[in-house]
């Protein structure tokens, strides 16, 4: 049997991209390895923050992550490892890091971020998912005098943002200690329970007639004629007219280099005292810890580690967690904690890596969504579901020549 669209790979990409096809009429299956319950989709902060946030390669970067490093509050880890594609990936980042590219970025990030989150908005409004989608801003928590500074000084006078000293910033996190020097809140930004996300959407395209293949790795591709024509499995060849690879980290099975490294992260999400719980999702921005409030508990998260491919938690950095957080905060008991590790598929310069094999052209790429993936996954689906609808080459596509890192 002849498939229409295969999607291999079921996270927040995959089934984004898999929404978009089915709303505009497509036939689509998704195959994953798991049973679409623990990849890095569902352990994430749920940030959505496309809003004023620069990307992770800004100007000052390096300087910034060593003085970090010597105060031992750094969420960067970097294990030296004999794969020079690390290196090169090292190098393109540090080149990343200026003032243009970064403006660039941002504005890229404004526009795609306002169309994942308007379709965020119809999933709940229209779609009937739940998704916990909160708009209520993004508080940027500052813990180094100079760094607030230098952020008070770019928010003044600028309605989208609100400054807040210490007193204020702690009316939105009662647990903040009087070790903090202020926040700015970014009012555009918003989050979401990416576990709902994840789990209302498969209820969602179940019910619109995607067919899911779980617990079956794809090992191979299978190509004629210069088309992809089957994907294979140890069990099973599928065929289909077009294949999406949204694989996340994992990149085996890419027909050309896909330049991103696994970018290991945790989270530890816990149960606290309500009257200490934050009014809104924040980032305690010089130490790169997230901090989510859910219905029934609050999720942080942190920790970038390059060169590692170790799938286990490590207490280590469970503990550099804690104790980082712990500095700026009031004590209070974490009660039931589920800790939790995952990899984010990062590029070196926060672009996504989306569009047709140039070879193979009905082999489509969908990847290296990085730190960003939940906050733009709909709109990644959207793109990637126009490319294929519409029968267009990348460079009919203005969203992929302007978004696809491919192109920068
Ligand atoms: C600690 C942490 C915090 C984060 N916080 C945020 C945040 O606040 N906001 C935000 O926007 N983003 C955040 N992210 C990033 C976000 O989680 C990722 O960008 C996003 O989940 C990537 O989605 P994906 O679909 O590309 O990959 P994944 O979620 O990894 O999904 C890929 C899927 O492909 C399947 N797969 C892989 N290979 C095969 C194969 N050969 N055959 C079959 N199936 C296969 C896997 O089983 C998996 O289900 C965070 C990430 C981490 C680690």
């Amino acid at each position: 049997m002849k498939r229409d669209i295969i999607i291999v790979g079921g996270g927040a990409v995959g089934l984004m991209c898999a929404y978009a096809l089915v709303k505009q009429g497509r036939d689509v299956t998704v195959i994953d390895e798991g049973d679409i319950t623990n990849s890095t989709s569902f352990g994430n902060a749920g940030l959505l923050s496309a809003f004023d946030k620069s990307p992770l390669s800004y100007p000052g970067v390096v300087g910034e992550t060593l003085k970090l490093m010597l105060k031992g509050e750094s969420p960067l880890t970097f294990h030296p490892t004999l794969d020079l594609k690390i290196y090169r990936w090292l190098l393109k980042f540090v080149q990343s890091a200026s003032e243009e590219r970064m403006k660039k970025s941002m504005a890229l990030f404004e526009k795609y971020g306002q169309l994942a989150l308007d379709l965020y908005t119809q999933m709940q409004t229209e779609d009937g998912m739940d998704l916990d989608l909160q708009k209520k801003g993004l508080l940027m928590v500052y813990t180094q005098e100079e760094t607030f500074k230098q952020k008070v000084k770019k928010s003044q006078n600028e309605e989208r943002f609100e400054i807040l000293d210490v007193a204020q910033t702690k009316h939105y996190l009662p647990c903040a200690n009087d070790r903090i020097q202020g926040s700015v809140l970014l009012k555009k930004n918003a989050h979401i329970d990416p576990r709902c996300v994840m789990l209302e959407m498969k209820a969602f395209l179940e019910k619109s007639g995607v067919h899911f293949i779980l617990n079956e790795k794809i090992e191979d591709l299978i190509f004629e004629n210069g088309d992809i024509r089957y994907v294979k499995s140890k069990e099973q060849l599928y065929e289909a007219n077009t294949v999406i690879l949204s694989t996340g980290y994992q990149i085996k099975l890419a027909r050309k280099e896909l330049m991103l490294t696994p970018a290991k992260g945790y989270s530890i999400t816990f149960e606290m005292p309500e009257i200490l719980k934050p009014k809104t999702s924040l980032l305690f921005a010089d130490m790169f810890i997230a901090m989510t409030p859910r219905r029934n508990d609050v999720r942080i998260t942190s920790k970038l580690e390059i060169g590692s491919n170790n799938k286990e938690v490590v207490q280590k950095q469970i503990n550099s967690i804690k104790e980082n957080f712990k500095r700026y905060t009031l004590p209070f008991e974490m009660k039931n904690p589920v800790e939790w590790c995952g990899f984010r598929p990062l590029t070196p310069n926060d672009m996504p890596l989306l569009g047709r094999d140039e070879k193979y052209r009905n082999l489509i790429y969908a990847n290296g969504l990085g730190w960003l993936g939940i906050t733009f996954a709909p709109a990644i689906g959207e793109i990637i579901a126009n490319l294929i609808t519409k029968e267009q080459a990348n460079g009919d596509s203005d969203d992929i020549m302007a978004f696809s890192g491919f192109f920068q």
